[in-house]
């Protein structure tokens, strides 16, 4: 079987893909007074979020769906995974997201904290290899006013380099805030979406060097 997972601007295109119904009535899962037909309402809210057991959440998150991200998984920790994006904006654009639901960072268990921190390091540290770069952009959407399109807490990386988007106007190829803003939007609405092979060639390759990196360590 074959999914095509885990964008953020390719949610809707996906639940077809893996057959999920994004407008589960609400009244399935027995919750009272949240907006019908709105299951990121469901999914913001850990009130009505940590009612459902991981079978319901599968249904409706496409970042609780253990089939639907394993085509992306670069690695794992403990608590967190790690994902090649399936509409990269540039090479390398990851997502790191809790293994259970969660709407939010500031839902992180101060117990998870550490473990969130140091698994982030290592990705980072790994793009900036794989990619051949030391810049990269560090992005969460958090809340329906931010662009968030997935209720599930996930931070985009994106390596970058200094010919990675067009000039801007003045051509300085030094990009103001909105000028990228937009290009992220547009590009993770419009890019090239990867099949399966390509996504797990672009993990293998991060996968290879992060590996390497935590066995220096020890
Ligand atoms: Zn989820």
């Amino acid at each position: 079987m074959s999914y095509k997972a885990t964008s953020c601007g390719s949610y809707k295109a996906l639940s077809r893909l893996i057959k999920v119904d994004l407008h589960i009535p609400t009244r399935r899962f027995g919750l009272k007074q949240i907006l019908r037909n709105d299951d990121s309402e469901i999914l913001r809210q850990p009130k009505h979020y940590e009612k459902l057991n991981k079978k319901q959440l599968s249904s409706i998150c496409v970042f609780c769906n253990d089939e639907a991200i394993n085509e992306g998984l670069i690695v794992e920790s403990e608590h967190f995974r790690c994902l090649y994006n399936i509409r990269p904006v540039f090479p390398g654009h990851v997502l790191i997201m809790p293994k259970r639901h969660l709407s939010c960072i500031e839902y992180i268990e101060s117990s998870e904290a550490q473990e969130y921190l140091a698994f982030t390091q290592n990705i980072i540290k790994a793009l900036k290899r794989v990619y051949s770069t030391d810049s990269i952009n560090v992005l969460v959407q958090e809340g329906p006013h931010s662009g968030q399109s997935i209720q599930h807490l996930h931070t985009h990386f994106l390596p970058r380099t200094s010919d990675d988007i067009p000039k801007t106007k003045d051509g300085t190829g030094v990009e103001e805030d909105q000028e990228w803003m937009d290009f992220f939007r547009k590009q993770e609405h419009t890019g090239l979406m990867l099949d399966a092979t390509e996504r797990q060639l672009e993990a293998k390759r991060i996968r290879e060097v992060y590996f390497d990196l935590i066995n220096k360590k020890h």
